[in-house]
Formats: structure tokens, C-alpha cells, sequence
């Protein structure tokens, strides 16, 4: 097929629910990708927050290809070692216990409000009710939208689930007139990603921490974005010295391979027995074998100081690129390789401009330009992006 010809098969054949970019990717090395013409991007989006590794990282290529070979899938009536691997290394990472594995982060979101409404019914019959933070995003199933306080993702798919009520982010008086005995749960993204990169003051989450064990109320932190060492530590919960009950993660987990997770304490993950939850793909030891080798380089290769390190100097080169064009970027935010500057105006056109010039970022929330790039990126890559994100809003 030409260009034009996936254009227009894409068009005829699938479902019209993306706003892509028209760009046709075709391969990948470290921060690289390359379309079909073979020209050559940066990418600093990384298939949003996934491909943790870069891609097409030797090891993790040689880990896919040799689980392959050996069984991708077995049905999860049966034993797998990576699959017991990964299970001991995410909970000894996360301090929690418990995990399940599926193959998405909706589906792990979905897992995990199952596990809580379970074990608010240890509790008290009506202990059901969910309370989560406008802006946030927790995935398109009919639950995860339900749990996504936005209303463009939930218009046209009424009737809701019930039982889920809202707060604005980081407003602590809002969340304490709201949560009472009947609160299961509230599920939070310690920073939020879709939203906007919005980060929440310094005490925040464990003043919420306060607020849930109050009220006997689980909190559920999705990592899904800022997990698997994306803002400098493994989890962003352990910036601070509070832990949640669930964690759930998916986006970088595999490096590109489908999975997502939930992981709990043994207190909550005991109210799930056999028969209660499940997956036919979940944990099959392709993803797994994946995941494992994920979590080695990360540790092998120092990639959450990297992360650290080089977040540190992206954050200070765009906070540079704001005073020199205060005219376009009011603030600078986010934590280790999780980046958002937040524009005076929509950041589509930037963003296509940047393309054009060899950059992939994005924009999220409609004005804030985002920046989740892979984990082992050096200064050298960041300096590229720079230099064409300069060019670009030098005419913007
Ligand atoms: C991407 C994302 C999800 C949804 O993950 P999918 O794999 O697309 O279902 C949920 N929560 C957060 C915080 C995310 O960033």
C-alpha cells in the first residue's frame, strides 16, 4: 500500500474514533521512530507513556522472541513461571501483596473497583459508592468512563453505572464534605496525565490518605501513567511515605506489550475468592516474559535516576523556552519524565509543527503540550527536541 492508500483503507475500514495524525510509522530504534519514507522522528511521546525502553531494545526484542517460541499463551487455569515472576517482583516494588494481570489499564481500573466494591461489602452492604477527581482519566470501558469525571467522555453513553460521585482535584474541603461511611473507595491519579499533568500540592495525597482510613474508605492510586518509573521512582506514590490499598498500572508495564495490573494489600485482595474476577489473555507469559524484562532493564540500566536526571533538565530547558516565549507558555509541570507546559492557546498546530520537523510530542487537555518520553533518554535528546520545539514557536 502507498500513503495515500492506508489513508483511505483506514477511512473505509475502521472505526472513525481517532484524530490521527497523518503519519504512517513503520519502525523504531531507542528514542527514534522512522514512517514509511523513512524519515526520522524523535519521540517524545512513546505511544503515550509505553514504550518505557524506546524502541526495539535488544532485550527486550530477544525476550519476546524467545518466550515466543517457547508458549506465548496458556489458558490461566495453568501455572506460567513468568507470570509468578512478575507477580512477586510487582508486589515486592510496590509493598503491597496481591496482584492480577490484564491487558489494559481500563481493564485493570475495572479490576480494581471490582476488588473495592467486594471488600466495602465485607464492611457494610451500602459501603459501594466511589469517589473520584474531575480532569482525571481512568479508561473507556463503561465503568472507567463512569470513574472519568469528564463529560466528553461520557456523553451518548448514558445510562452510567452508579454510585460514583466527583470532587475537583487537589480540594481537600471538597473531598471531606463528600466522603462519608458509605465511600468503598477514592481512586486518584497521583499525577494527573490526560488531564493535563496537573500535580497536586506537596500534601495532598496523604492528607487523603487521612481522609480514607477516617472513614474506613480504600484509596486507589492509578499509576497507570505515572507508574513504572516515569516520574523518577517506580510508583509516584513513593515520593511521598503514604501507600495506597490498590495501585493499578498498565501504559509502560510491558514496554509495548499489552498487560495492565492491579496489586493490593492482602487485607482487600481477600475479598476476592475464586470465580470472582478473571481474563482469558491476562498474565499470559508473552506479556509477562515482557514485563519481567521491562523491570530487569530499568534496574540493570538505572533508569528511574535517569528518569530523574534528565526530567531535571528537560523540565529546566522548557522552563527556558518559557521565558524566552512568555507570550505561549505559562507553566512548566510535572514530575521526573512526565512534562507538560501548558500553552496560551490550543497546542495542536505545535504540535503538528513540531512533526513536521522531526519531533513527536502531543498535546493534552487542549493546551498542554506533553512530553512522556522513553526512560533512557540522554541530555543530547532532549536538546534535539529543544532545539526544533525553538524553531517552532519562534513562528508560532
Ligand atoms: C491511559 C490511561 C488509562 C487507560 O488505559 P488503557 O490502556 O487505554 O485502557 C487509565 N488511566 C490512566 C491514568 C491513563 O493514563
Amino acid at each position: 500500500m502507498d500513503k495515500e492508500q492506508v489513508f483511505q483503507t483506514d477511512k473505509e475500514y475502521y472505526m472513525p474514533v481517532f484524530a490521527r495524525y497523518p503519519l504512517i510509522l513503520d519502525r523504531g530504534e531507542g528514542p527514534y521512530v522512522f514512517d514509511t519514507d523513512g524519515k526520522k522522528y524523535i519521540d517524545f511521546l512513546a505511544g503515550i507513556a509505553v514504550n518505557v525502553l524506546g524502541h526495539a531494545h535488544p532485550k527486550l526484542v530477544a525476550a519476546i522472541a524467545e518466550q515466543a517460541g517457547k508458549i506465548i499463551h496458556c489458558s490461566n487455569l495453568y501455572y506460567t513461571e513468568p507470570q509468578a515472576a512478575l507477580a512477586k517482583t510487582l508486589a515486592k516494588q510496590s509493598g503491597l501483596d496481591k496482584v492480577f494481570l490484564g491487558n489494559s489499564g481500563a481493564e485493570a481500573n475495572e479490576g480494581a473497583i471490582k476488588l473495592a466494591r467486594k471488600y466495602g461489602k465485607t464492611i457494610s452492604s451500602d459501603k459501594v459508592e466511589i469517589i473520584t477527581a474531575t480532569d482525571g482519566f481512568h479508561g473507556r470501558t463503561l465503568l472507567t468512563l463512569t470513574a472519568t469525571a469528564q463529560p466528553k467522555y461520557q456523553k451518548g453513553y448514558e445510562p452510567l453505572p452508579g454510585g460514583f460521585h466527583y470532587v475537583p482535584y487537589n480540594d481537600l474541603a471538597a473531598l471531606t464534605a463528600l466522603v462519608s461511611e458509605k465511600t468503598c473507595a477514592v481512586m486518584l491519579e497521583p499525577i494527573q496525565g490526560e488531564g493535563g499533568i496537573n500535580t497536586p500540592d506537596a500534601d495532598y495525597l496523604a492528607k487523603v490518605r487521612q481522609l480514607c482510613d477516617q472513614y474506613g474508605a480504600l484509596l486507589i492510586f492509578d499509576e497507570i501513567q505515572t507508574g513504572i518509573g516515569r516520574t523518577g521512582k517506580m510508583f509516584a506514590y513513593q515520593h511521598t511515605d503514604i501507600k495506597p490499598d490498590i495501585v493499578t498500572l498498565a501504559k509502560g508495564l510491558g514496554g509495548g506489550v499489552p498487560i495492565g495490573a492491579f496489586i493490593a494489600s492482602n487485607k482487600v485482595a481477600a475479598a476476592f475468592g475464586p470465580g470472582d474476577h478473571g481474563s482469558t489473555f491476562g498474565g499470559n507469559p508473552l506479556a509477562c516474559a515482557a514485563a519481567n524484562t521491562v523491570l530487569g532493564v530499568i534496574a540493570e540500566e538505572n533508569l528511574l535516576a535517569n528518569a530523574t536526571a534528565v526530567g531535571a533538565y528537560l523540565k529546566s530547558e522548557l522552563k527556558k523556552l518559557q521565558q524566552k516565549y512568555p507570550q505561549l507558555i505559562v507553566t512548566v509541570r510535572g514530575q521526573g519524565l512526565m512534562l507538560g507546559a501548558k500553552l496560551t492557546k490550543p497546542g495542536r498546530d505545535i504540535v503538528n509543527q513540531c512533526m513536521e520537523q522531526g519531533a513527536i510530542i502531543n498535546c493534552t487537555a487542549g493546551d498542554v503540550l506533553r512530553f512522556v518520553p522513553p526512560l533512557n533518554i540522554t541530555k543530547a535528546h532532549v536538546d534535539e527536541v529543544i532545539a526544533v520545539l525553538d524553531k517552532v514557536l519562534a513562528l508560532a
